[in-house]
């Protein structure tokens, strides 16, 4: 048996192989993987609120029809990341100073029983993991790859849902999660930038890893407010304007 010529074969089998799985999955998981690229383009602060998502550009830029855009903005609109419009373009979200507020609140519940639950129940995999994830995200920020650091910040969020074992908390979270960097983009103020850049997801870890879910609880729920502080929520953004003096002045 020639081994060279069996080699050679098996391996021009395998490169085959990767290429008709490579096109079939290209093909077939199109309408997904746009879906994906959006998701992430929103996570990574890539997508602004308000801007304006032309089904024609965005098919080109795919190269996909119209009717494969228009189910991915369907999807991305029930996540509430877009806003579909009635014979304009689609725009991303820009969500209200309420729905602001809401998020971080609502992250706030969520998050403090994830952390309680954790705290009790956390594997040591689950720790080695999470310390895995704190290390890349720490290396990130101090290499000074901001995006990278805030994938991984989002990304540690999640985590804790996941290994708390409830699958609608980490399903739920992960909507929360994915909606709030259109809050930050629209409401950064000058002073910071709203990213999880401190130390709270060690000291949340630390806390896990003596099961002291007090501590925990307390860490995640500053760390959050501390989020939604540096933004600029100051509610004269939803009062209404004093329409008298609006018409008086036009009319004058
Ligand atoms: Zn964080």
């Amino acid at each position: 048996m020639n081994t060279a010529r069996a080699h050679r074969q098996s391996t021009a089998r395998r490169v085959e192989g990767r290429a008709v799985r490579a096109a079939v999955t290209r093909t077939a998981a199109s309408e997904a993987d746009i879906f994906a690229r959006m998701h992430q383009a929103v996570l990574d602060r890539r997508l602004e609120p308000g801007m304006k998502l032309k089904e024609v550009a965005l098919a080109d830029a795919f190269g996909v029809n119209r009717a494969v855009v228009r189910r991915v903005l369907a999807r991305l609109s029930y996540e509430r990341l877009v806003v579909l419009r009635p014979n304009r373009a689609a725009v991303v979200a820009s969500p209200s100073v309420q729905e602001s507020r809401d998020i971080f609140a609502a992250r706030r519940v969520v998050e403090a029983a994830i952390v309680a639950n954790l705290a009790n129940s956390i594997s040591r995999a689950a720790l080695k993991s999470l310390r895995v994830l704190l290390r890349d995200e720490q290396a990130a920020y101090a290499r000074g790859d901001t995006r990278r650091g805030l994938q991984l910040s989002l990304e540690f969020h999640r985590a804790l849902a996941r290994h708390a074992g409830n699958d609608v908390l980490a399903d739920f979270l992960g909507h929360l999660v994915a909606r709030t960097p259109l809050v930050v983009l629209a409401y950064r103020s000058g002073s910071g930038d709203s990213a999880c850049a401190d130390d709270a997801h060690a000291r949340i870890v630390e806390a896990l890893g003596r099961s002291d879910g007090e501590e925990a609880v307390a860490v995640m729920t500053a760390h959050l407010e501390h989020l939604e502080a540096q933004l600029d929520l100051a509610e004269k953004k939803t009062s209404a304007p004093d329409w008298a003096t609006l018409f008086a002045a036009a009319e004058s």
